[in-house]
């Protein structure tokens, strides 16, 4: 079988036996990737029409708990100027975003142990109030199925939460021994038994990463059947213990968003920022290659500079949600369009 062959197999079965995957993943050509492309575009097409969603990302606290050894926010980097955005400040970002045609707000931040229950309960009750038509995306990190089932009562619709890696070991190089991806699996099992849309996902070409772990990633992903997949290329950050370390390639990240779309036809995809960061049109390419989701950002601008968890992640151009028009005219340069719609997975 050479790699067209798979490519048709997995559009056709949406899944692939493991070898396949990893043969696949080490020796596509350049007519073999643009095959994959073809129909990954041909696949989100056929769900989503010519549709992107975008998504206001609101980022209200750059505070963690948890020291990941990739973040730029981690605990132990004391170089990181930290600020919390106000419930107040939170209501007038969405304000901004909705009259800019946003019609989903991703609030995300660190494990911010301040942001209590009642807190986070308040702020989500106060968007639901406030823009009923809208969906609430949390990216908050990992709480108490309690805390999640909160979330939900309040209004919360989708969660995202990477699962960087499903293979133990690997999972635990990327947190210093310290975290286990048996909690991680948990909490995301827990949130999509609540009823949130659930997001998982990985960084690609992140440190110790193989071919057999992608391959453990995209069996795992068949399996639990995200609403949401976040992939985007692994970008070291100068103040991590990963500061030496290689980014992850363009061209690894877009073999993954073509091949998760054919395995999913439905899921909903980001061409994330860190795509577009390691290369000026790399979330044009993303939508290229499968996706259909973009995340500009929506807090304001002062405190976009401070949320860096990789390096070179812009905090202006693009990303300034004054910036939209520009972001439209990007997506159509693809053959897309932007739409002012909730944009839920077309499975819910
Ligand atoms: S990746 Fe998330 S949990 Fe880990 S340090 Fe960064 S913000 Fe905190």
């Amino acid at each position: 079988m050479d790699n067209r062959d798979r490519i048709m197999r997995l559009r056709e079965e949406m899944v692939l036996p493991r070898a396949d995957f990893a043969e696949l993943l080490t020796s596509m050509s350049k007519e073999d990737e643009e095959f994959l492309y073809a129909q990954a575009r041909d696949v989100r097409e056929s769900v989503y029409g010519k549709e992107v969603y975008i998504r206001g990302l609101i980022e209200f606290t750059n505070y963690c708990r948890k020291d990941c050894l990739y973040c730029g926010i981690r605990a132990s980097n004391k170089d990181c100027d930290r600020y919390r955005l106000s419930k107040e400040q939170i209501m007038e970002c969405a304000q901004i975003g909705y009259e800019l045609g946003f019609r989903t707000f991703v609030l995300q931040g660190g494990e911010d142990m301040t942001f209590t229950d009642e807190e986070m309960c308040a702020i989500i009750s106060g968007l639901r109030k406030g823009w009923p038509d809208c969906a609430i995306t949390l990216s908050i990190g990992e709480r108490e199925r309690e805390s999640y089932e909160a979330y939900f009562a309040a209004g919360a619709n989708r969660f995202l939460l990477r699962h960087e890696s499903v293979t133990p070991d690997h999972y635990a190089g990327l947190h210093g021994g310290k975290l286990s991806i048996d909690t991680r699996l948990k909490c995301l099992k827990d949130l999509k038994d609540i009823g949130f849309q659930t997001g998982c996902g990985i960084m690609v070409g992140s440190p110790g990463q193989t071919v057999e772990h992608l391959v453990n990633d995209l069996m795992f992903m068949k399996e639990f059947g995200p609403h949401m997949v976040g992939m985007g290329p692994f970008i070291p950050h100068a103040r991590t213990p990963f500061r030496d370390k290689p980014a992850g390639s363009l061209e690894d990240t877009l073999h993954m968003l073509g091949i998760v779309r054919l395995m999913m036809p439905e899921v909903l995809l980001p061409a994330t920022t860190a795509l577009g960061t390691i290369i000026p049109t790399g979330r044009e390419l993303g939508l290229l290659a499968g996706a259909n989701v973009v995340m500009p950002n929506l807090s304001p601008k002062q405190f976009r500079s401070k949320y860096t968890l990789y390096n070179g992640k812009p905090a202006t151009g693009e990303e300034a949600a004054e910036s939209v028009d520009k972001l439209r005219a990007k997506v159509e340069s693809t053959g897309y369009r932007v739409v002012t719609a909730r944009g839920d997975h077309a499975g819910t």
